[in-house]
């Protein structure tokens, strides 16, 4: 399971960075990119639906899973449990597909220590009054719940120092498009490639 065919894309950014924006339209946009779905104990938000935008599960189930080994990582972050899913990420590799993960930072870390070859991708906000601009106009969680996710914001914005990539999301055409492009080359990777040429040319 620390080998992997495709290669596993992280992104990474303080709540309302953008993260579900723009990996929703990179997901659109580029081919065979497999998205796995988080569980957590959050409570959905308006419009959120389970098994589309999480898998929604209690705390008791959530714990029952951790000592079953189902997660390739999870973490406690703000108040709540999310974890990606083992299963999940397995069944996507199996097919060799490339596979993105939205993930916070400590899950950003779990996944570099376990899959050295991923690449992380961290969006930072043009600044944080628009971050919580963006945080309120989201409309979908309470003043209590921006006020924690603002007082952590800085030390999230922090964590883009150990990243391999940094995008500015401030205009969102210009961040799909750079982070889109972040896929695309590391696909056209010597080393990714090769193992097509050689089938095309028939050389060792
Ligand atoms: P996250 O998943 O990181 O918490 P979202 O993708 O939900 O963040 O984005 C938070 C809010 O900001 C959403 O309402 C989204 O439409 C908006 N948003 C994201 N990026 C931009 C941008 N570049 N310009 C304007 N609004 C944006
Ligand atoms: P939200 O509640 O806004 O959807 O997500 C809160 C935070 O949890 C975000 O930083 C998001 O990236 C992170 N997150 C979502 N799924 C997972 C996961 O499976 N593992 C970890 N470590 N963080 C996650």
């Amino acid at each position: 399971m620390n080998r992997m065919a495709g290669t596993l894309f992280v992104i990474s950014a303080p709540s309302g960075g953008g993260k579900s924006t723009i990996a929703a339209a990179v997901r659109q946009r580029v081919e065979g990119l497999g998205y796995s779905i988080s569980h957590t104990t959050r409570p959905p938000r308006k419009g959120e639906q389970d098994g589309v935008d999480y898998h929604f599960i209690d705390k008791t189930t959530f714990t029952r899973m951790v000592e079953e080994g189902a997660f390739l990582e999870w973490a406690r972050v703000y108040e709540d449990l999310y974890g990606t899913s083992l299963r999940g990420v397995r069944d996507l590799t199996a097919s060799g597909a490339d596979i993105l993960l939205d993930v916070d930072v400590q899950g950003g870390r779990n996944i570099k220590a376990r899959f050295p070859a991923s690449v992380l991708i961290f969006l930072v906000p043009p600044s944080l009054n628009v971050l919580e601009d963006r945080l309120r106009g989201r409309g979908t969680d309470e003043e209590r719940v921006i006020r924690n996710r603002m007082n952590q914001a800085m030390d999230d914005i922090r964590n883009c120092v150990w990243y391999d990539y940094i995008v500015i999301n401030d205009r969102l055409d210009q961040a799909i498009q750079e982070t889109q492009s972040i896929i695309l080359s590391m696909r056209c990777q010597a080393k990714c490639r090769l193992p097509q040429v050689k089938r095309l040319f028939e050389f060792m």
